[in-house]
């Protein structure tokens, strides 16, 4: 009888990451049980959101002053890879969940009360969030377009107007943070709009990965939003340092690298137990199985050393975030990137039962494709990495 180890368990630190670890464990184990269906019929996993609501998973990031967890960056590392082993779709959009609202805890840029009101909201009901800020016009907000959504200024508050898409949480966002083009200033900000009125999801999304994200687009039609609930666009916002809060974003490798890991047990366990009838032994014995296995251990580790390494940096040095930007874009570019190379070669352990249906591997094959199209793209991480050896 062989015996799997799994290194990634090293990563844990002390009770409290074993107990956020155990929690992701659970959690995935039932959600990758769904999985196949909502992948299948590309429908929402409400059920899902159901459980991580009453673990009290929503509430991860949330400041323990307003009843949360306060996760660092790198326990919402080690949650978030665990949570993706079971299903890609749902931990890439709760990370966009509990990554918000640890930027907005960092920044400060959601004024009190109405950070506190939020938090409250996530705690006792259940609240998910999300930003959205990518529109078909200017593509990844990354790049720097100005949106073409409008905030139009009137009596007390704004009008926005305006279609964003790729909006993962689609189905059960009540309240969200978009970005608008402001009318007074032609400046940038953003506002937290609520699901009602004006508000309307366009059932976009029909892609080949990330099938349950609900990544649908949604249109804003002359939605009012109170001046309380500008976020960002202030003109005393210009006088503040800004505080820098990217380490928030390290939920995507974590959850590409989570699905890899996903498709790394499948390929092992079915090698120790696959024995074609020419062979006296596993095909996990045979020596170009091995060199697959192995190179999946390779790039898992360096992928995850590489992760947990940046993100617990983020953690310690406060005084140096700035500078660690590029170190997170390095976190991603090596993670998304050893994701596909993993499902690839466990897709290849397996054979020609890969192809099915009836396992994951097909859909962590699809899924993985996805994380090369959230930020920081590749070739931005590779300049600014040129860039700093160039000094500039
Ligand atoms: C599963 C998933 C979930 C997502 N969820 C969200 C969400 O919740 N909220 C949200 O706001 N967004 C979300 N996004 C959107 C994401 O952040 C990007 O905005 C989106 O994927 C479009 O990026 P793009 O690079 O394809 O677009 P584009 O910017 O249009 O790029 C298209 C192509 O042109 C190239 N290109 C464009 N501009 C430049 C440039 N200046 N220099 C060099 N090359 C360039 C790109 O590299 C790419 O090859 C999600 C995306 C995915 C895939």
């Amino acid at each position: 009888m062989m015996t799997h180890s799994d290194p990634s368990n090293s990563f844990i630190r002390n009770e409290r990451e074993a107990k956020i670890a155990a929690r992701a464990d659970q959690l995935a184990a039932i959600f990758a049980e769904r999985a196949p269906k909502h992948d299948l019929d590309g429908t929402f996993p409400f059920e899902n959101f159901n459980e991580l609501r009453e673990t009290g998973y929503l509430a991860l990031t949330v400041p323990k002053q307003y009843g949360g967890e306060e996760a660092s960056i790198y326990e919402l590392v080690l949650s978030q890879e665990r949570l993706a082993r079971g299903d890609g779709s749902t931990a890439l959009a709760v990370g966009w969940h509990i990554g918000l609202l640890k930027q907005l805890h960092l920044s400060g840029a959601c004024p009190e009360p109405l950070f506190s009101e939020l938090c409250h909201e996530v705690v006792n009901d259940g609240l998910v969030m999300n930003e959205l800020a990518s529109e078909r016009a200017t593509g990844s907000p990354t790049r720097g377009g100005k949106p073409q959504t409008k905030a139009v200024k009137v009596d007390g508050g704004w009008l926005i107007s305006g279609q964003k898409s790729f909006c993962t949480l689609s189905p059960i966002l009540k309240k969200f943070i978009i970005s608008a083009t402001m009318s007074d200033t032609d400046t940038v900000g953003s506002f937290l709009v609520e699901a009602g009125e004006g508000v309307e999801i366009i059932e976009t999304w029909n892609t080949i990965g990330m099938r349950s994200t609900g990544s649908h687009d949604i249109v804003m039609n002359e939605v009012f939003v109170p001046d309380r609930h500008l976020i960002r666009g202030r003109a005393s916002d210009q006088l503040r340092k800004p505080v820098p809060t990217d380490g928030n974003m390290l939920h995507i490798p974590a959850c590409y690298l989570g699905i890899a890991h996903g498709a790394r047990d499948f390929a092992i366990d079915f090698a120790a137990k696959h024995q074609p009838n020419s062979l006296q032994t596993p095909i996990a014995e045979l020596p170009n199985i091995k060199r697959l296995i192995g190179e999946i251990e390779l790039d898992l580790t360096t992928a995850r050393t590489y992760l947990y390494h940046t993100a617990d940096r983020w953690d310690k040095e406060v005084d140096n975030r700035a500078e660690l930007k590029i170190e997170l874009g390095v976190a991603k570019h090596v993670a998304t990137n050893a994701a596909l190379r993993v499902v690839d070669h466990a897709m290849r352990i397996v054979g020609g039962l890969s192809l099915s249906r009836a396992f994951p591997l097909e859909r962590m094959y699809r899924d993985v494709r996805a994380g090369l199209h959230n930020p920081p793209m590749d070739d931005i991480v590779i300049t600014n990495l040129a860039n700093r050896a160039l000094g500039k």
